[in-house]
């Protein structure tokens, strides 16, 4: 099992647990992804079970944006699992963290201090995720 906690950052890189191959439609990648990241959003790791919407909440989130990178639209590595507003703060950036490379708690952390409709917010420590939370 993965380290993941709650409110705290994975401490190593994210290592797949699964490589399904031959969807051309990167939805139905989306009950791999449940699993691979454990029901939570891999950028603000809030759960589908505290999401309003459950898991309607939350989608594919291509980190290598499907505008610029169409080759890899439905190539597992480059797909994470998120809650649909990391996804659409998101939108097209290129340079986010990938989770798979480098371990998030070694960028950001889960601060207490919550914003509006959250009890609490992501904070970054270095630079790659400058528009993310
Ligand atoms: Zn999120």
């Amino acid at each position: 099992m993965p380290d993941l906690q709650p409110f705290a950052y994975p401490s190593r890189r994210h290592l797949r647990l699964h490589g399904p191959r031959g969807y051309s439609n990167p939805q139905h990648f989306k009950p791999w992804l449940r699993d691979e990241f454990e029901f939570r959003c891999v950028y603000c790791l809030i759960r589908e079970r505290w999401h309003p919407e459950g898991d309607a909440g939350f989608g594919v989130e291509h980190l290598r944006p499907q505008s610029r990178s169409p080759e890899l639209a439905a190539d597992y590595d480059n797909l994470f699992y998120s809650c649909c507003r990391c996804n659409a703060a998101k939108q097209d950036l290129e340079g986010i963290l990938n989770p798979a490379a480098a371990p998030l708690a070694d960028h950001l952390l889960v601060s207490s201090d919550g914003v509006p409709g959250l009890p609490y917010r992501v904070v970054q420590k270095a630079s790659p995720l400058e528009r993310n939370t």
